[in-house]
């Protein structure tokens, strides 16, 4: 009943409201996953055209970006020829805001502002049309359903603040059947009251921050509670290591999915219930893998994105700050969405050593994943270029030859100009933004 309510009333509804076409979008791509990979490609690359001749025309930067190269979109017919584009960074698209980066002759109510919040470094500033908003929802809703929701059932989102308009907010939360809960400040009874909240309003999904969701779990599984169940546990806004995966299903006994998306661009990709990776949202991004000096050898990739929707402020060749690669796999689901393999995380997660080294939170994670009888909680900071300080908070079983053997495997992974020290602590403080940084450097 709820689910035919919202399916033909509230979202028709939510739709006039907001005056764009969220759940239009939504029923597009329900189509469009289904066509084949050839058939995806054809209609991403039509779309990639269209954008680069708009932008060519019409935006500044990219005007002046293909005058520099010395060539005109018509020079542009393969991938490889959107190499001769350069990339754009945050700090390029900031030089440029909002003058150079904005479309020439767009109308005022299609420049809705946004910002990144800051939590990664200061904020980005970006704008988006009232359409784009919709589309954002279309491809969010289209990663619920492959969970096995039908969107009108139960969600519970444990997040942060957002800067999304209330109405929007209000009305596709209404139209969702969403409860919230914040994600700050989640101290043992935070987390006691919130699994009783979980049993009583018996939600058919949770969404939340991969930490949130991880350490919610951890909670339970640590509590001995077993009584908590769900369909499915969605967690985005950050990377959803493999040790969090395993807290997870097995706190609420159920399969988690990850959800690869970033506040620029909203749902970049995600994972079917075949799990074999993560289908990329490929109506709306056309997706490089760029090697470089700082991924040489890793065989990790800077994940570079062309947001084809965007026409207010087209991101073309964004390098969005995350590192990745291709999955080389088919999916049996038989969505022709090509696959990219999990994100090992932002480049935030990651330290150099002073040798050019890459210190992943990733290994971390896994590293202590394998050994989560010994130690229950770690946090590593680089305090100076070549010291790493790693913060562990010990398990009764842990001894100082257990420590020693970490120790030495983390020493591996950084290479000999750094040194590894191991402080016990009695807990780690939880942060105030309900993002818990596992790797984190002093060092600029
Ligand atoms: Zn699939």
């Amino acid at each position: 009943m709820r689910v035919l309510l919202t399916k033909h009333i509230l979202f028709p509804a939510v739709q006039f409201l907001l005056k764009n076409r969220c759940w239009d979008y939504y029923k597009e791509l329900e189509q469009t996953q289904w066509y084949s990979h050839e058939e995806i490609q054809q209609l991403q690359w039509k779309k990639l055209k269209t954008l680069l001749e708009y932008a060519y025309k019409y935006v500044p930067l990219y005007r002046q970006e293909f005058q520099d190269a010395q060539i005109t979109p018509e020079d542009i017919n393969t991938p490889d020829d959107l190499k001769l584009l350069p990339i754009q960074t945050k700090a390029t698209l900031r030089e440029n805001y909002p003058h150079n980066s904005i479309a020439e002759g767009v109308f005022e109510k299609d420049k809705i502002p946004n910002s990144t919040s800051g939590s990664t470094g200061s904020p980005f500033e970006f704008m988006m049309s009232r359409q784009l908003m919709g589309m954002r929802w279309g491809r969010y809703l289209r990663g619920n359903t492959w969970t096995g929701l039908n969107i009108g059932e139960k969600y519970l989102r444990i997040w942060g603040p957002h800067g999304k308009p209330f109405t929007e907010r209000f009305s596709i939360g209404f139209a969702l059947n969403m409860k919230e809960l914040s994600a700050f400040g989640m101290d043992k009874q935070r987390m006691q009251e919130y699994v009783e909240y979980i049993k009583k309003y018996n939600p058919k999904i949770i969404e939340a921050y991969a930490s949130a969701a991880a350490g919610l779990a951890m909670f339970i599984n640590q509590e001995g509670i077993t009584d908590v169940k769900v369909d499915a546990v969605i967690t985005s806004g950050e990377t959803l290591f493999e040790a969090y995966r395993r807290e997870i299903e097995q706190a609420f006994n159920c399969k988690a999915f990850n959800r690869y998306g970033c506040r620029e661009f909203g749902a970049i990709a995600h994972e079917c219930s075949e799990h074999t990776a993560l289908h990329l949202n490929a109506e709306s991004f056309f997706i490089e893998f760029v090697e470089d000096e700082q991924t040489a050898n890793t065989g990790l990739y800077k994940i570079v994105l062309t947001n084809l929707d965007n026409f207010t402020m087209p991101f073309i060749r964004y390098e969005i700050g995350d590192v990745g690669r291709p999955a080389d796999k088919v999916c049996p689901c038989g969505r022709g969405l090509p696959l990219i393999a999990e994100p090992f995380g932002r480049m935030i997660d990651i330290v150099m050593s002073p040798s050019g080294r890459m210190v992943s939170v990733h290994y971390l994670t896994l590293l202590f994943g394998d050994y989560n009888e010994y130690v229950k909680g770690f946090q590593a900071t680089q305090t100076q270029e070549d010291k790493l300080e790693v913060m562990i908070v010990p398990s009764e079983r842990y001894n100082d030859d257990i420590g020693e053997v970490l120790r030495q495997k983390v020493q591996e992974h950084t290479g000999d100009d750094m040194e590894v020290t191991f402080i016990p602590v009695a807990e780690i403080p939880p942060s105030e933004t309900g993002k818990r940084a596992l790797l984190k450097s002093l060092v600029d």
